[in-house]
């Protein structure tokens, strides 16, 4: 659990309008998070909302920051669900890559994940971990390897979602 750092949280504006007749929303726009809310809305629960749009805004923020004990934890729990739990490792950690998403030495057991992969959806973020996680036991892209890496159902669907966001992902990925 993070505590909230309330210095990083960015300004709020309410912004009211006569077009929105029922929906809260709420943007960012140069720095500052603008929540449109309904004009007939009272202040009370413009101030309520404003409040909430402000949390989520938060948690969002939170979840999108390299965490390596959220990266630990996963891949311990993907460990247990795919490979029996028998696999071992020495690190596991965000590192800053700008041409690759991920490594595994698998020498020394290291395994570093993109900072940017940060933002991933999680089953995208698996999809790496099952990935490296597999290259502790076989280094090469061959067919052993690949049946590890398809105990993980999402395989596909993480490898094709990856290569809409990058075409060179086969050459990218350690
Ligand atoms: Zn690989």
């Amino acid at each position: 659990m993070q505590t909230p750092n309330h210095a990083s949280t960015p300004p709020i504006r309410i912004v009211a309008t006569r077009r929105r007749r029922r929906t809260v929303s709420a943007r960012l726009r140069s720095g500052v998070l603008e929540v449109l809310v309904p004009s007939w809305m009272s202040s009370a629960e413009r101030e309520r909302w404003a409040h909430e749009m402000q949390h989520r805004l938060q948690r969002k923020i939170a979840r999108s920051r390299p965490s390596d004990e959220r990266l630990a934890g996963r891949a311990q729990a993907l460990n247990v669900k795919h490979f029996g739990g028998r696999l071992s490792w020495r690190s596991v950690r965000f590192a800053e890559m700008s041409n690759r998403w991920a490594s595994c030495t698998f020498t020394t057991g290291d395994i570093r994940i993109a900072n940017r992969a940060a933002t991933l959806p999680d089953w995208v973020l698996d999809y790496l971990l099952v990935h490296e996680l597999a290259h502790l036991e076989h280094s090469a892209h061959d067919r052993l390897f690949h049946e590890l890496e398809e105990r993980y159902p999402l395989t596909e669907r993480a490898r094709g979602y990856l290569m809409a966001l990058d075409h060179q992902h086969a050459e990218l990925m350690g």
